[in-house]
């Protein structure tokens, strides 16, 4: 009988492994994303009945849960080494003369690879599975991330084949340009900076102390090295398809060269091609070939005598800024922006550039006529980065931030830790209204069909509508008269808006546009608070108390519910039907057996990740909160309790439970 279930959970840990395997290897999907989480439940669900097979490897935990407070350093076992640049043909040339010499030979091939611009990460596994992954640091001791690197999907954490009983490889970790710009997308959508390149991104991820926040990030790892004491394959190549073929990603952009023209051909070609690649490469790193070879070679002080890097020009152009301008968002963040001498730069023409905040003004000391230097990354948006100061006017002044609003000419403010200037005239300055307007009705809020941006200017400009309560007050005959409108347009916004009433809670609260709350925080909200009037109703200490949710967060929502303009609004949106509260279809999956008793929970778990446990809490009708008081009604203590929380409930007298016990509770 327990020898049943054991094979049944081996079948489906293999199975899901090689579903991640041919998905985020391979980009080949051979099942749907609906089906592959009914098989992730299952083996959940068994897991949890069954906690005497647990598996720290198995793909359940790839969703993260275990929080990391301090990282562990670790000495390498073996150095990771820097590599030396070049960047010219001749630079590559004197390279392969001083090998050839210390060689003494004539006979020697290359590998080129590309260089892949993130993190560098070294993997160590033993028996075919995934024990440790260390950052590089400083070469010779790094921090152990492995609970992080165990979210990222493409990593096995239990290779196809076993190789060698105990080996390291080493890679990059990186953040694919799409799932980049979509994070921050994201950020600006709620209000907040966007990141400033995949990199930086794909290397502070590593350093997030919740391995859950790091398994939402779309992030990937390229292998490039096998450092091994039994060294079965003979060339630096063949090392790296034995590594593919247990499982790992390495690139296909691979070539082995027999001269330096040949090294030089492929750097030619990556150097335009590279501009259609999903990530971001900065140059070739070339290698010698044969591993005997590499062995005699050896190491400088810094790098390996038998691998050169390659550097690719920087997309960098120099243009003439004309203006800078500055725009309001629909929060009232001010963004200047620098209006060029149209530019051609990495295939497109470039007109704009950001120049982000007043900091970054004076710390570029960029003046009006002022040449300066366009740089093209993973962004966006091109950025200056620098000032070519021989070319600066004889007559140049400093340039003067701006200290009202472009638009309604309100006096800037700029709070404290904040990199931006605000407009603080939430609900008079023209531009803060309709973008706020513009926000409403977007596709991922309200969808709106029928009513585009420039019809809410339109409206707004006829003293039609000045919040998005006013839409739904709106006739068809005050639209039929307006510029370009007719009377089947006038019905189909009218009808658009109608429609809307439907719209679930969690879309209508991040279509209030409450600064910081962006899609996600929105779901969140709506799902622990379940209705406007909770929500507004909830204190800073019920607000931070949700999972994820801060101090900035739960202020901006303070000050949101306790405006009487909002409050008005909220009454009237209620008033026309619109979904202030989740419905009753979407509490389907949950149940009230916690019926509103309050749990704290502490230390690590065995069949739940903390997050997951919350969860569960929530579904259950329970509520969760971050510190006991005397209202706590539950703690629920997992491994390595902290002993203050321990001391504290004991002298509350409030139960301390195990997970076993929780389960009992909801099971019943
Ligand atoms: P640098 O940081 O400029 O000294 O460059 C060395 C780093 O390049 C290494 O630590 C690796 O993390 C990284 N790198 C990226 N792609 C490769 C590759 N294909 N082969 C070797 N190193 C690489
Ligand atoms: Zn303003």
């Amino acid at each position: 009988m327990t020898l049943g279930i054991e094979q049944k959970i081996n079948k489906l840990r293999e199975e899901l492994r090689l579903h991640n395997y041919n998905y985020y290897v391979l980009d080949n999907a051979t099942i749907t994303d609906y089906d592959f989480d009914l098989k992730l439940k299952e083996l959940e669900k068994l897991e949890v009945e069954n906690p005497q097979f647990f598996d720290a490897n198995s793909p359940t935990h790839r969703v993260g849960g275990e929080v990391t407070k301090n990282f562990k350093t670790v000495a390498h076992k073996n150095r990771m080494y820097s590599l030396a640049n070049s960047y010219s043909k001749d630079d590559l040339l004197d390279w392969e003369k001083r090998i050839k010499k210390n060689l003494e030979t004539e006979d020697v091939t290359y590998t080129c690879e590309l260089k892949y611009d993130g993190a560098s990460i070294n993997l160590s596994y033993e028996n075919g599975k995934l024990i440790s992954a260390v950052t590089r640091g400083d070469g010779f001791e790094g921090d152990n991330v492995t609970a992080n690197i165990k979210t990222i999907k493409s990593i096995p954490l239990v290779l196809k084949d076993n190789f060698v009983d105990d080996f390291e490889i080493r890679g990059e970790i990186i953040l694919p340009l799409e799932g980049f710009n979509k994070m921050n997308e994201e950020r600006i959508e709620a209000g907040e900076d966007p990141y400033k390149n995949p990199r930086n991104t794909a290397s502070g991820s590593l350093k997030l102390q919740d391995s859950a926040e790091v398994a939402k990030r779309p992030l990937d790892c390229l292998l490039y090295h096998i450092v091994s004491t039994k060294n079965i394959k003979s060339t630096h190549f063949k090392t790296l398809e034995n590594a593919r073929g247990l499982g790992f990603k390495v690139p296909k952009a691979i070539e082995v060269c027999s001269t330096i023209d040949e090294v030089f051909n492929f750097i030619e070609k990556w150097d335009i091609k590279r501009h259609q690649l999903p990530y971001e490469t900065d140059g070739v790193v070339v290698k010698v070939n044969s591993l005997a070879q590499q062995d005699e070679l050896g190491y400088t002080a810094k790098s390996p005598r038998w691998a050169i890097a390659y550097k690719f020009k920087t997309e960098q152009e120099s243009t003439v800024l004309k203006e800078i301008t500055y725009q309001v968002g629909r929060t009232g963040a001010i963004t200047p922006v620098a209006n060029l001498e149209p530019v051609q730069l990495a295939g497109t023409i470039v007109k704009r550039a950001s120049l982000h905040n007043a900091d970054q003004i004076e710390k570029l000391d960029v003046r009006i006529n002022d040449t300066v230097f366009v740089e093209k990354g993973g962004e966006i948006i091109p950025k200056i980065v620098g000032v070519d100061l021989t070319a600066r006017p004889i007559n140049s002044l400093p340039t003067v931030y701006i200290t009202n609003c472009p638009d309604c000419d309100t006096i800037l403010i700029r709070n404290e830790g904040d990199a931006k200037h605000y407009c603080p005239n939430e609900y008079g300055c023209p531009t803060q209204i309709t973008g706020r307007i513009q926000h409403f009705i977007s596709r991922k809020a309200m969808n709106i069909d029928g009513l585009g941006a420039e019809t809410v200017e339109l409206l707004f400009n006829q003293g039609l509508i000045h919040n998005y309560a006013d839409l739904f007050e709106l006739k068809e005959a005050q639209i039929i008269p307006l510029e370009r409108m007719a009377e089947k347009s006038a019905q189909n916004i009218i009808l658009g808006i109608e429609n809307s009433k439907q719209i679930s809670f969690e879309k209508v609260l991040f279509g209030l546009g409450i600064r910081f709350v962006g899609e996600t925080v929105a779901k969140k909200l709506a799902k622990h608070f379940k209705s406007i009037d909770n929500l507004m109703q909830a204190t800073f200490e019920e607000l931070i108390a949700v999972d994820e949710i801060g101090d900035r967060i739960a202020e901006s929502v303070l000050s949101f519910s306790a405006n009487l303009i909002n409050i008005q609004i909220i009454d009237r949106l209620k008033g026309y039907g619109v979904q202030l509260e989740v419905s009753a279809k979407s509490l389907e999956n949950t149940t009230q057996l916690l019926n509103g008793s309050s749990f704290v929970v502490s230390g690590v778990f065995l069949l739940f990740s903390r997050n997951e446990l919350k969860k569960s809490i929530e579904d259950n009708g329970g509520k969760v909160v971050g510190s006991i008081s005397k209202k706590t009604n539950y703690v629920i203590a997992g491994d390595n309790m902290g002993p203050s929380k321990r001391t504290k409930a004991e002298s509350l007298l409030i139960p301390i439970i195990s997970e076993a016990d929780y389960l009992k509770m909801i099971n019943n």
